[in-house]
This record gives structure tokens, C-alpha cells and sequence, in this order.
């Protein structure tokens, strides 16, 4: 394993044992649940807009390192953007877990910890989940994604 999937791996178990935004809002313009059965996680995201800015997020629940690290890294680099900018991010995010050599790590800046997933279909969707809650929650359509 060389210098920078260490640091990867590092980034990504830091924020799972203290995920940022993790909680509730109380009064949230959308809610949104994911569902991953395969691995078991699980993730409710709840936003509050602010015309098209994404005002604050925060999610919970349970699952694997990668999944929590996941939602922990997409809310923090959506909180304050603009909607379009942040389904920008989403399609560059799911080019790089998805597509050889696809994704923008300088752009993705931190997301770039989920590089590695790419290598590991099952890990994708750990990923990938807390991202396809997210558009669904903005495109306020199904509540409830499932990675099945
Ligand atoms: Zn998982």
C-alpha cells in the first residue's frame, strides 16, 4: 500500500470515529432515507435550503466505516454550495468510484479517499449510498433510495 492510500484510509477512518454534521435539524426542508442491504447501511440526511443554496445538512445512521466516512465528507463538501454545484460534485464522485481514471481529485479535494473503493463493487455502493440520498432528498422525489 503506498503513501497516499494510507492517508486515504486514514481520512476515512477519522471521520468515521467523529463524523461532521452528524445529527438532526429540526425544522429541515427535505428528508431523505438510504438504504444499502447489501452491507447493512443505512443513512438519513436531512437539509435545509436557502433558495438553491444548501443552507445545512446532517445525517445519521448506522453502517460501515466507508459508509459513515462517506456521508461525513459529502455533507461538509455540499454545505454552503449551491444545488447544481453539488450534483457537479455528485457525477464527479461517481466517475471516480465507477470509471477507470475518471473523477476529478483535485477538484473532489478530500472525496478523493474513496478513490480506492473503485477496486471493490460491494464498496461502491457503501460510497455511493449517502450521495444517491442526497439527490433524492433535492429532488425531493422518493424518499426512501435503495441501493438494491
Ligand atoms: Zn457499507
Amino acid at each position: 500500500m503506498n503513501e497516499l492510500s494510507d492517508l486515504y484510509q486514514e481520512m476515512i477512518l477519522d471521520h468515521n470515529r467523529s463524523p461532521l454534521n452528524y445529527g438532526t435539524l429540526s425544522d429541515p426542508d427535505h428528508v431523505s432515507h438510504g438504504d444499502n442491504p447489501l452491507c447493512g447501511d443505512k443513512v438519513a440526511l436531512f437539509l435545509k435550503m436557502d433558495g438553491v443554496v444548501i443552507e445545512d445538512i446532517r445525517f445519521q445512521g448506522v453502517g460501515c466505516a466507508i459508509s459513515t466516512a462517506s456521508a461525513s465528507l459529502m455533507t461538509e463538501s455540499v454545505k454552503g454550495k449551491p444545488r447544481e454545484e453539488a450534483l457537479r460534485t455528485m457525477e464527479k464522485f461517481h466517475s471516480m468510484v465507477t470509471e477507470e481514471g475518471g473523477g476529478d481529485f483535485e477538484e473532489l479535494g478530500k472525496l478523493a479517499a474513496f478513490s480506492g473503493v473503485r477496486d471493490y463493487p460491494v464498496r461502491v455502493k457503501c460510497a455511493t449510498l449517502v450521495w444517491h440520498t442526497f439527490r433524492a432528498a433535492i429532488d425531493g422525489g422518493a424518499n426512501t433510495v435503495s441501493t438494491e
